[in-house]
């Protein structure tokens, strides 16, 4: 990171050649070290020219793509996807969404009856590598390269590559012609360069969803009949020439048939991009200066919109307090794809919705940026932390922007409605570990269980463990130190460890890697002396939990009595204002638990295992003495 400012300065300092020569021998072995074991990252530059035929749907693109190897291994070959030729019959996306047992009504059977001219592809016409032709073979959605030279660590290559694509109709986020009139929908829509990190390529088939790519910079010229409004990922560098935002008519228009924008996008890892005859281009400037960008279709739904709007911007800076920065010169809320879909400073959205699914739709799209845009986990192999994130943040986000009665109560949960949806598919027996690879579940609503549903109660049932502060903390210092870079699931704990003190390799191992349930009871409460009670707890399930167990008196007292779980070597803080008793801890080998109250067994109202319904027990009923039934 810093290691050449470190480097000088130790070398200033000591002259003598002896000295140096010691250090310098330490040095590299220091060097070795780090290097062999810490984090490094492939980044690229694209450089594309595309021209665009509107009445053929077709483009042809010249692509150069300075590929820098950060890796300390030798690259011998490298993979594009070619994601547009998932569009045609029989291909991997076709044939496994008819092949699941609830397949999505958005693609069903839609690729196989396309016919030639509705089809999308990508036809590569020519590669080459530092100027030497390369061999290649085209897989589906995968293009396989063999190099003329081999990559060494720290040093880059240019590829140069000339394609022929077309847009396919609209049936699964990209293609032509949505079902609401938007003209092009251009996303994932030319050869991208697959990622290549500590666990090896990323080469993952375009098969239903979920993406992951290298770090970059996107110079991106599309020329295009000149009646379509564009937008898309990063700021366009000549609006003036293209009649875009605030620029002016430009008389010149006349006398073209074509005009060609000039997108620049810089720190991202993919680029999108929309056209459309009718777009509507709102304009607002956030607190922060960057330009907010609304392209709809001129329609009825005007004032809703407008709405919509203000919410938007209404929720910018509570984000940004809670969430992160927003690093990035401009975000653009598009209509456009088939519901809601997230890129880089961008989203494309459908639009005929009521309001409240209109700001759900963009906060959601919204708090992609940060959660998959800014913090770009793999999204195939742990799709929770960008989805299960999102939509956490969305849901608090909205509480915010709505002003939502509860927001100051003690228990307040925006995301109670997915732990009941979760505990719902728990009990049907087909849940998947939320580690399990995106396109690879038994069925599409597994995915959307773990992905999102299991994702966001993973934040709130967090604060059970670790304490509300600690998550909100630890939420920011996850964005300081994963910013721009690839976190995996073990990163995200490491920092919430740090954060917090405690050690939450259980709650990866049972939560995230297992599908294990938790279900604590309170098994027997009884008198055990004049002024006490004895309670006996149970674990029923295999999930280990910390335990909060509430108790009221018949007078309306309430006590907190805390017992920690053994292994995770520390207590949460106590975030209620009730006197707490911290109790010893609880083995997670041990199914029982007895403690003693000094509360006589007749004065006690009701005791709760907790009361916050922030951990998510798949039977509530047996956590509260009396039962209700
Ligand atoms: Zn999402």
């Amino acid at each position: 990171m810093n290691s050449s400012n470190f480097v000088k300065k130790v070398i200033h300092r000591t002259s003598s050649y002896w000295k140096y020569s010691i250090f310098t021998l330490i040095f590299s072995i220091f060097c070795n070290i780090s290097w062999g074991q810490g984090y490094w990252q492939q980044r690229v530059e694209y450089e594309m020219d595309i021209d665009f035929d509107v009445k053929t749907h077709q483009f042809s693109g010249n692509q150069t793509l300075k590929y820098y190897n950060n890796s300390p291994d030798t690259l011998y070959d490298v993979f594009y996807h070619l994601y547009f030729n998932a569009f045609q019959p029989n291909s991997m996306m076709d044939v496994r969404n008819r092949s699941l047992p609830d397949p999505s009504p958005k693609i069903s059977d839609k690729i196989l009856n396309l016919d030639s001219s509705e089809i999308g592809y990508h036809k590569i016409s020519s590669l080459s590598q530092d100027g030497k032709p390369l061999d290649y073979l085209v897989e589906g959605t995968v293009l396989e390269v063999k190099l003329a030279y081999p990559i060494p660590p720290k040093t880059s290559a240019v590829f140069k590559m000339e394609f022929q694509s077309q847009v396919p109709l609209q049936i699964r986020r990209s293609g032509r012609n949505s079902a609401e009139g938007i003209d092009y929908s251009m996303s994932q829509w030319y050869p991208k360069m697959a990622e290549y990190d500590t666990r090896g390529w990323h080469t993952t088939p375009y098969v239903n969803r979920e993406f992951y790519a290298p770090w970059g910079d996107f110079n991106v010229s599309i020329t295009i009949d000149k009646n379509y409004i564009l937008g898309g990922t990063g700021i366009i560098k000549n609006p003036e020439a293209v009649g875009y935002g605030y620029a002016p008519e430009n008389p010149s228009y006349e006398s073209v048939e074509k005009l060609t924008w000039k997108f620049e996008a810089n720190n991202v890892h993919d680029f999108v991009w929309a056209a459309d005859r009718d777009y509507v281009h709102e304009i607002r400037k956030a607190e922060n200066g960057f330009d907010v960008h609304f392209l709809y279709q001129k329609q009825e739904d005007a004032e809703m919109w407008s709405k919509a709007i203000d919410y938007t911007m209404k929720a910018f800076p509570y984000i940004q307090e809670n969430f992160g920065e927003y690093p990035y010169p401009q975000f653009s809320v598009i209509q456009g794809g088939d519901g809601g879909m997230e890129y880089p400073m961008a989203t494309l959205i459908t639009s005929g919705r009521s309001l409240s699914s209109l700001v759900s739709v963009i906060i959601h799209e919204l708090m992609h940026q940060w959660y998959y845009g800014i913090l770009a986990n793999n999204e195939s192999y742990s799709a929770w932390m960008d989805e299960g994130f999102t939509e956490y943040a969305e849901m608090y986000t909205k509480a915010f922007i709505y002003d939502s009665k509860g927001r100051d109560h003690e228990f307040f949960n925006p995301v109670a409605s997915a732990y009941v949806s979760y505990i719902m598919w728990a009990k049907t027996g087909m849940e998947e570990p939320m580690s399990t690879h995106a396109d690879h579940f038994v069925t599409n609503n597994a995915y959307v269980v773990a992905a999102y549903t299991k994702g966001k109660v993973t934040l709130q049932q967090l604060k059970y463990i670790i304490g509300k502060e600690n998550v909100d903390e630890g939420l920011l210092k996850y964005y300081d130190e994963w910013k721009f870079k690839h976190p995996w699931p073990e990163d995200f704990f490491s920092v919430i460890e740090k954060q917090s003190g405690i050690t939450l390799d259980w709650y990866h191992d049972y939560w995230i890697n297992s599908t294990h349930a938790i279900d604590y009871e309170i098994h027997e409460v009884t008198p055990s002396s004049k002024v006490s009670s004895k309670v006996v707890l149970k674990r029923l399930q295999r999930m280990p939990m910390p335990i909060d167990l509430w108790v009221t008196t018949k007078n309306g007292d309430r006590q907190l009595y805390y017992i920690p779980l053994g292994i995770m070597r520390g207590e949460k803080p106590n975030d209620f204002a009730v006197e707490r008793t911290i109790l010893p801890d609880w083995a997670w080998t041990h199914p029982e638990y007895t403690l003693e109250i000094d509360i006589p067994f007749n004065k006690i109202k009701k005791i709760e295992i907790d009361a916050s319904g922030w951990m998510a027990d798949i039977d509530r009923k047996n956590n509260v003495f009396p039962r209700e039934d």
